[in-house]
């Protein structure tokens, strides 16, 4: 597995393969990679002859007083991942590599609307900060389509919408949300949760199974949907301990609020469990 820190060299190694005809599949990420990771990669490489995957802790995206400092960096496991799981190249920029010293000053990309919903709303610039990097990402590897994950529902469709107005030539391929046995989202973040609120994180699948067990059953209405979920997050013992950051019904493409649940319709949340803030979201109708 080829190896870069440079910009030039991934984009190099980019050209030359476009050269000899081989279609390019790209999976950003943060790297402490898991099985959601790993799924991505596999998809790419079922669609496309070469594989480059990036780790590149974006500091742009992460609030004061955020998990930037201690974000897990796993560099040599993950290298290990990926070679075992055949990809071609890995791009892991240094900060400096992709700002310089003026990263405050950069210029950025700002997705409206959309970005201002769900997490937005209580994450002030942090889809600024991916919006950004993710066009820096994708230019540094003009790849024929790049892979991201369902897992945060919101930030693909941010993507896809910026790739769409900025007439960047990439198609965006959305996967689907891989999660540990107990139906827990795969998440670099899971590794903060001590023992026993990791038990106590699977109430967030637990939740959204009990609302698509209702909506089996024709319960529709988005308020009784969501005291559904409401009560089986922040049932007993361990209520003080769990907060709702926020629980939304809405339309998956606008992420407006609607007031019925019907196919298509997504559920999203975000819930700290102690210090660890994990998202979580089904479409209706989708397997979960
Ligand atoms: P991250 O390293 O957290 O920035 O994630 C990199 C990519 O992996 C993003 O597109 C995520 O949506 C995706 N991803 C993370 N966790 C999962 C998961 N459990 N299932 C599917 N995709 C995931």
């Amino acid at each position: 597995m080829q190896i870069y820190k440079k910009v030039s060299d991934v984009r190099n190694y980019v050209i030359l393969n476009k050269k000899e005809g081989k279609t390019i599949g790209f999976v950003p990420t943060m790297g402490c990679l898991h099985e959601g990771h790993l799924s991505l990669i596999s998809m790419a490489k079922e669609q496309s002859d070469i594989i480059i995957v990036s780790i590149f802790v974006n500091p742009l995206q992460f609030g004061p007083g955020e998990d930037y400092g201690k974000y897990p960096r796993e560099l040599e496991n993950d290298i290990e991942k990926l070679k075992k799981i055949g990809v071609n190249a890995l791009f892991h920029p240094d900060v400096n590599e992709m700002y310089g010293d003026n990263m405050t000053g950069t210029t950025y990309i700002e997705v409206p609307v959309i970005s201002q919903k769900l997490c937005g709303a209580y994450r002030p610039g942090h889809f600024r900060g991916v919006a950004t990097i993710v066009a820096k990402l994708l230019n540094c590897v003009p790849a024929d389509k790049a892979y991201f994950g369902a897992k945060d529902w919101q930030q693909q469709l941010i993507i896809k919408k910026m790739v769409h107005d900025l007439n960047i030539n990439m198609k965006i391929v959305a996967c689907p949300i891989i999660r540990e046995r107990d139906g827990l989202a795969m998440s670099s973040r899971n590794e903060y949760l001590a023992p026993e609120d990791r038990k106590t994180a699977a109430r967030l699948y637990e939740s959204l199974k009990a609302a698509a067990n209702a909506y089996d059953k024709n319960i529709t209405d988005v308020n009784e949907i969501k005291s559904i979920i409401e009560n089986i997050i922040q049932k007993e013992p361990r209520k003080s301990d769990l907060k709702i950051q926020y629980l939304e019904i809405c339309d998956p493409e606008t992420l407006e609020a609607v007031d019925q649940l019907t196919r298509g319709v997504l559920i999203a949340m975000a819930v700290f469990i102690g210090e660890v803030r994990l998202i979580d979201n089904w479409i209706i109708g989708q397997n979960l």
